[in-house]
């Protein structure tokens, strides 16, 4: 099965302000590389990762029981999921080195294994509790508006001292370093956006909405997903994750919101303009020139919307003009509505247009 391998890559220097302000962002440097398609994507120009431990200062810090974890109370609290997570029966399994969870939703059975073979105690066991209700969230919505056959139900999670310094996803797994929730704990989104790339198993760089070189899609993508699809309505994700405005972000290719917009304003029960970019990229039903900003596959996203007969260009006009452009994203305090929020319910439109995804939002 050919899959895509989506890695994210950050120049040094944006780690390093990252690490001093907390939080990661839709950076432009978070590019993504399918690996096996030999023409898509590989000229990027980000640099690459460096080490991890030339960037984070490692603590001498180990789980007494990081392998084990036996009777100790905080992961007790762990199997105590069922009761926690609302809504989702979940069963959790205790392995060495791993804790594995099985849920149905909606008649779909998914199962989180969360690898603990690397974590050396700088993500803690609340901080694990937290990303497992994330993933029990945030993943069966997506599944259930994105899922094609080639989409997993079986996720792995990997909690590591090593490796790429934030997060990434590649096929079924997902790494995220075990210091990076110990520097930003607010941070907990960061998954989000890597679950969305699960999602997207099955795109292939040769056939995804591009410009040029620039197959910016695959990481609008899983931005677009961690906006609406953050841990509990955006709590954690809003104070630290700006969705940047038309001025920021100054293109279609580049903006994050432009798409939250235009599914916002466009799309319908019917005529959903994400959801069919998802199949038809998983279906490779149009090479990259096909998604130039005036390209025919467009005609068929926007067909039986309002966006009919418009193209890329033109929406972005409308969308730079609107009082959706520039709103801001943060809220004055935890929890609260930000003002593009009260301008527009682009979280809730979502959920209304998809009442079957209510149940999983029962999370807490
Ligand atoms: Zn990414």
């Amino acid at each position: 099965m050919k899959r895509i391998f989506l890695l994210s890559v950050l120049l040094s220097v944006a780690l390093t302000a990252f690490l001093l302000v907390g939080c990661s962002s839709s950076d432009p440097t978070d590019t993504s590389v399918p690996a096996d398609t030999t023409t898509a994507v590989t000229t990027e120009t980000s640099a690459p990762a460096e080490p991890a431990d030339t960037h984070l200062h490692l603590d001498p810090v180990v789980y007494p029981d990081a392998l084990d974890f036996n009777d100790t109370e905080s992961i007790e609290r762990l199997f105590d999921m069922c009761e926690v997570v609302d809504g989702v029966r979940v069963t959790v399994e205790k392995r060495a080195k791993q804790i594995r969870m099985r849920g149905k939703v909606n008649d779909e059975t998914f199962t989180l294994t969360i690898g603990l073979s690397k974590a050396e105690g700088h993500t803690t066991p609340e901080q694990i509790i937290t990303v497992a209700k994330l993933f029990w969230y945030c993943y069966p919505q997506m599944y259930a508006r994105f899922a094609v056959t080639s989409t997993p139900t079986a996720i792995t999670l990997n909690i590591e001292n090593e490796g790429y310094e934030i997060a990434h996803a590649s096929g079924d797994v997902v790494h995220i370093h075990d210091q990076w929730l110990e520097k930003n704990p607010q941070d907990f989104d960061c998954l989000t956006h890597e679950f969305a790339h699960i999602i997207q198993s099955g795109w292939d760089g040769n056939y995804v909405p591009s410009s040029g070189d620039d197959t910016y899609m695959i990481e609008r993508f899983a931005d677009y997903c961690r906006y609406l699809y953050a841990f509990k309505g955006g709590y954690y994700n809003d104070m630290c994750w700006t969705l940047q405005t038309s001025k920021t972000e100054d293109t279609y290719a580049k903006s994050v919101r432009f798409w939250v917009w235009l599914d916002y304003t466009y799309s319908t029960a019917d005529a959903d303009i994400m959801k069919r970019m998802q199949q038809a990229v998983t279906k490779k039903t149009y090479p990259r020139a096909d998604w130039e900003p005036t390209g025919a596959a467009w005609n068929e996203m926007f067909a039986g919307t309002a966006a009919e007969g418009k193209d890329l260009n033109a929406l972005w006009e409308e969308f730079a003009a609107s009082d959706i452009a520039d709103a801001t994203s943060k809220p004055r305090e935890q929890g609260g509505k930000s003002i593009l929020l009260t301008k527009a319910p682009l979280r809730t439109a979502v959920r209304d247009r998809y009442p079957e995804a209510d149940d999983y939002l029962k999370v807490q």
